[in-house]
């Protein structure tokens, strides 16, 4: 049994583990001169809903029969990860899911795997491109033709698994799904995720997810601030979910105790994808400033984005606030108008009741200094992708498996839809069911 795993980030390492332990013959396409993708700049917190309930509560439009399959599979996902040699260190968490460390760090991991892979025969090929599938004449999915180099190759296997990471890196599939500010977006992810999976399964007849108009990214500070790619953790705004977020305008526009990732997808639907982050001192210490730790370093995520050149204004009163914020184009008394709306509904216990609802952690704006930072949407990776069975097989338009076609990680879509809960755990489960499928 020969296979082609196309893309070696998280996805593409398992899956080609997984194979090889079953026997196969396995070629590890890679684009990049390194291997790695995004996974090489995650947290390296592998985490997983721990019941079926806990997914539909966490993402309650996500693939119900694909998340099943997700929270079943991961505990002995875990396991055999950890058979592999990895060490995955639970750390402390919320009852609703199972959260491990990848420690040292996804470096670490991801020289273990390739070693691993390489030393027992795997061959990985860096600096190739796959561009196209070949089928043979009953449509079978044979083998890719990719570009190494300046030249093209043909790879054949037996079975071919996508696992390029998404399409976040694809302006002109962004445009297409997201919309007129996806331009404006920061891409929170490698630069290399630029849809080729889906763009060469859909060559062939392959069938869209759902979700393909949501995506999992996080708030960063707004331009002129550009935040280091190594650091996107240390500047990622993850309390805004205990924050106020204001449009240009000074309205709200979301629930944002929804959470930040949803938060930045509502963020991408306002005029210039631009909103202003606002919370008081004690929201600052108690969320802004992080302690650190699991692999993130100690960080001011106010001070150190304001230090990068992002829109910010500090001030010892709302009204201070609201005037300083007019500099950056905020109308001003809609500012002060939303804030002092806000607190009385706070104070009153009614701020559920607001025209744009506060459902949870209603925290008042009431204790000076107050804090207001320019964030813009970050993008880490698409929801939706190529549409999967439960075993990783590619479906097309009319729901039949493509013969010899399988994706997993990011490239299969719809499992996660416009809420998220975790991202390597969908190509360690989805990768392992994928090559267990292949090889029968
Ligand atoms: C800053 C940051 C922090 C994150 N933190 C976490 C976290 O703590 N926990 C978590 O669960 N998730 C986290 N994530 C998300 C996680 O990294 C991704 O969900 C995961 O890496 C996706 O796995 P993947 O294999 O689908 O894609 P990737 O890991 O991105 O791998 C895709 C690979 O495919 C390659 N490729 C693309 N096109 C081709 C082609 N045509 N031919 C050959 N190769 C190709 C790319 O170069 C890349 O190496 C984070 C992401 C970022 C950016």
């Amino acid at each position: 049994m020969t296979m082609i795993v196309v893309g070696a980030g998280m996805a593409g390492l398992i899956t080609a583990l997984q194979a090889q332990e079953l026997g196969a013959q396995v070629t590890l396409l890679e684009k990049g001169e390194t291997p790695g993708g995004s996974l090489a700049l995650s947290g390296g917190t592998l985490w997983c809903a721990r019941t079926m309930d806990d997914l539909r509560r966490l993402v309650p439009r996500g693939d119900a029969e694909l998340g099943r399959v997700l929270v079943e599979d991961f505990p002995a996902s875990v396991e055999w990860l950890r058979g592999q040699g990895a060490t995955l260190t639970p750390l402390p968490s919320l009852p609703d899911r199972h959260v491990y460390w990848l420690e040292p760090g996804p470096r670490v991991f991801i020289a273990h795997l390739l070693n691993r892979f390489e030393s027992q025969g795997g061959r990985l090929v860096t600096g190739a491109m796959a561009e196209r599938l070949v089928q043979d004449e009953t449509g079978r999915v044979a083998g890719v033709v990719a570009k190494v180099g300046d030249a093209r190759e043909t790879f054949a296997a037996d079975a071919v698994i996508l696992t390029t990471g998404g399409f976040q890196a694809n302006p002109e599939l962004r445009a297409r799904y997201f919309g007129p500010n996806s331009d404006r977006f920061i891409l929170r992810s490698n630069p290399r995720s630029t849809g080729d999976g889906l763009l060469m399964a859909t060559a062939i007849g392959a069938a869209a997810s759902p979700a393909m108009a949501t995506f999992y990214g996080h708030l960063l500070p707004a331009p002129p601030a550009v935040v280091p790619t190594h650091d996107f953790i240390a500047y990622t705004q993850y309390h805004s979910e205990q924050s106020v977020l204001v449009n240009l305008r000074g309205d709200r526009f979301t629930d944002e105790s929804w959470g930040d990732e949803t938060n930045n997808q509502a963020v991408a639907r306002q005029p210039d994808a631009l909103a202003f982050l606002i919370y008081d001192h004690t929201v600052y210490t108690s969320y802004a400033v992080r302690p650190g730790g699991g692999g993130a370093r100690p960080t001011d995520t106010f001070y150190e984005s304001k230090a990068l050149g992002a829109p910010a204004v500090v001030a010892h009163s709302l009204e201070d606030l609201a005037d300083g914020l007019q500099a950056y184009g905020v109308y001003g008394p809609g500012v002060l108008q939303t804030l002092t709306g806000y607190n009385a509904a706070v104070a009153e216990g009614r701020a559920a009741q607001l025209p744009i609802p506060r459902r949870a952690k209603a925290n008042p704006v009431t204790t000076p200094p107050f804090y207001a930072l320019g964030v813009t949407t970050a993008i880490t990776f698409t929801l939706g992708g190529l549409r999967i069975d439960g075993d990783g097989r590619v479906l097309d338009r009319a729901g039949w498996p493509i013969a010899g076609l399988y994706a997993a990680g990011v490239d299969a879509g719809g499992i996660h839809n416009e809420q998220y809960a975790g991202g390597l755990c969908l190509g360690l489960v989805f990768g392992r069911r994928a090559a267990r499928h292949a090889i029968g």
